[in-house]
């Protein structure tokens, strides 16, 4: 080996007959024999050109197999050609670098090199390695090393960047033609890749429907006028989701996990390999939460196929109106391509050809209940960023709301004037939020949540309804319509009557012209009217919404239930208009002056506040302009209890107060 010189430009000197490498590239799926086949390929052409090279097809299939994208000479990656920084091909350039006795690459194809998304990038890609001193050696043509005092030739750039062009192209071609295939199977309710779910497995059947026969875990078949459909089974399958669908209606998802991995029963997919950031790993064996709530939330369990849940093409993407070309949103700020989960809207749903395996009413009533468990909507993640108590709580000291701030792992509330002001207004006073959040749903938990509350608002809510059905606003609008109906047919028979008068002429086409709007009034008023007296609430339906209001309170037990879903808990804030006042001294510990909480007041429902809230100007600027008056009462009672001023008719109680202590 010689000594590698880092002198710039310094073309590397390499042997004429040296060592050859091989590269090539699939994007996975379907390898069948093509790599097997170049490698034969390679060999063949190393002993005519007399260069020292060792591959065999068995080696690349079981690189392949393996997931291993380096072995001997061989550089293999299952990647998209869009994406040019690939293992293989790193450490194929690495390895040519280095090693000066690497002479010759062998690539089958320039598709198999690159299918760039601008082909000037494959042209790019191959100069580099020509000017490294290599030779590079395709089944078609021989492309020899540049030199730097060479001038390469134009006409051989353009054939690069066309080949380049061409296969770029047949991506996005391609790209399309898969996307309106799949689109096409979708609205039949075939299905359109992929592993099957837990608790079904593929099928192929002929275009009547008729069964072939169930096909085998990764069998790929394409066969004219044959489709390939999801069928539930087998047996021990179904029975495991059967009961994880009907466990749900009673324990939580984590619960019904547990259960499954007591039981020792394995998880979907378990001991299977997948493939996350490039990282071949194999799949555990453990249910997870997640693992559970996706199999209830498959709509295939109701017999639905869905497709387009999630948007991933490279150069068109899934709409229900065919592929779309891609758009801003659909990349990262760095230029790499997001998976797009789209909105429900944009999926396409059609009707799966298995039978359901649990009635509507059942689904139904899964879907409520996980969605009410997460306390988002369906699919929604829960925010990396909770703030529970947003808005709703605040310093005492100088009256202005308390900011949310990440604190270590968790976060804190901290004064807003305080962190606005550059001369400093008020002290750095600030609690900790999930302790803050527990004294909330503790007054919550004592002030709303007790049976006697519960049915004290159920009266509230049906003397409201009460009232409203005496004075409705709504019988007054439809008081109003039938006036203006009344008056209106009046106006028609007399422009009926002024039209006989006018026989001919303009008056007649005005009188005739009035009479038309006139008409149109009248059939506009009458549907109103209908409309109003339809819907007219009936004492049932008033019924039926104080009955959702009260199950919505009846829920705030349950929802309150999981102490991490601080987003279902700041609903709760919000409902019951909890807002909380914090009050802070200086102590002096040593060289230290520490903000230290003295008392808080919790308030609920339309109970007044006991400071006037700040509502000045919170931007920097607006804040400098004023001068901040109110500060630091004192004589506070240092037990530091914390007050509750609370719903009307409950008396306020004293609670414990988490510690909290100013750094
Ligand atoms: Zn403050």
């Amino acid at each position: 080996m010689k000594k590698s010189t880092k002198k710039k430009h310094a073309p590397p000197k390499r042997p004429e007959h040296g060592r050859g490498l091989f590269y090539s590239r699939d994007s996975g799926g379907r390898h069948e024999t093509t790599p097997g086949e170049y490698v034969q390929w390679a060999t063949n052409k190393s002993k005519q050109l007399k260069l020292k090279f060792c591959g065999t097809p068995e080696a690349i299939n079981r690189m392949i197999k393996a997931g291993e994208a380096v072995s001997g000479d061989l550089f293999f990656d299952v990647i998209n050609g869009g994406e040019m920084s690939r293992t293989g091909l790193n450490a194929l350039l690495e390895t040519a670098r280095n090693d000066l006795s690497v002479s010759h690459i062998f690539i089958p194809r320039r598709d198999r090199l690159a299918r760039p998304g601008n082909p000037i990038e494959g042209m790019t890609l191959e100069l580099e390695m020509r000017k490294l001193g290599l030779t590079l050696v395709y089944i078609e043509m021989t492309l020899d090393p540049i030199l730097p005092w060479q001038r390469h030739d134009f006409g051989e750039s353009i054939v690069s960047l066309v080949d380049f062009e061409q296969s770029s192209k047949f991506r996005i071609e391609h790209g399309e033609k898969m996307l309106y295939s799949h689109l096409q199977l979708a609205r039949y309710g075939y299905w359109t890749g992929g592993r099957a779910p837990y608790g079904f497995r593929r099928h192929l059947v002929r275009a009547d429907g008729s069964e072939v026969r169930e096909l085998a875990d990764g069998e790929q078949v394409s066969q004219a006028g044959h489709h390939v459909v999801l069928l539930a089974g087998p047996e021990n399958e179904l029975n495991v989701l059967k009961e994880i669908l009907d466990l749900l209606l009673k324990l939580r998802a984590s619960q019904v996990a547990r259960r499954l991995n007591e039981r020792g029963i394995p998880s979907p997919n378990a001991g299977r390999t997948r493939k996350d950031g490039g990282v071949v790993h194999v799949v555990s064996g453990r249910w997870r939460r997640t693992t559970v709530t996706n199999l209830a939330r498959n709509p295939l369990i109701r017999a639905v196929t869905a497709y387009g849940r999630r948007a991933v093409g490279e150069f068109r993407r899934f709409s229900t109106e065919g592929p779309r070309p891609l758009t801003e949103a659909d990349f990262h700020e760095d230029g790499s391509r997001k998976v797009v989960t789209n909105d429900q809207s944009q999926i396409m749903t059609s009707k799966a050809h298995g039978p359901a395996i649990i009635d509507d009413e059942h689904g139904d009533q899964l879907i409520k209940i996980l969605d009410a468990r997460a306390g988002t909507p369906a699919g929604k993640p829960r925010s990396q960023n909770p703030n529970p108590l947003g808005a709703r709580i605040f310093d005492m000291n100088c009256c202005w709301p308390m900011y949310r701030v990440p604190y270590r792992d968790s976060f804190c509330y901290k004064c807003g004037l305080y962190q606005q002001s550059q001369p400093r207004q008020c002290h750095h006073n600030w609690v900790d939020g999930p302790n803050a959040t527990k004294v909330g749903m503790a007054v919550l938990r004592q002030q709303v949540m007790t049976p006697d509350m519960i049915a004290q608002l159920e009266r509230n809510l049906l003397d409201r309804a009460n009232t409203s059905q005496q004075s409705g606003r709504h019988e007054k609008a439809l008081a109003t319509r039938k006036r203006e109906l009344a008056n209106v047919r009046q106006q028609l028979a007399i422009a009926k009557q002024n039209a006989a008068f006018a026989k001919s002429g303009e008056l007649f086409q005005d009188i005739s012209r009035i009479y038309e709007d006139l008409k149109a009034r009248e059939a506009l008023l009458t549907l109103e009217i209908t409309k109003f007296e339809t819907t007219s609430q009936s004492p049932d339906t008033m019924k039926q919404a104080i009955e959702a209001a009260i199950e919505s309170i009846k829920q705030f037990p349950r929802k309150a239930e999981d102490p991490d879903n601080l987003e279902a808990i700041g609903e709760l804030f919000r409902s019951a208009n909890l807002e909380m006042f914090f009050k802070f001294h200086q102590v002096q510990i040593k060289n230290r002056l520490l903000n230290k909480l003295d008392m808080g007041i919790v308030t609920l429902g339309n109970a007044p506040p006991p400071i006037k809230k700040y509502d000045g100007p919170t931007g920097r600027a607006a804040l400098k302009a004023k001068l901040q008056a109110d500060n630091n009462d004192t004589g506070s009672d240092p037990l530091s209890k914390v007050k509750t001023n609370s719903v009307p008719g409950k008396k306020a109680k004293s609670l414990r107060k988490d510690r909290h202590a100013g750094a």
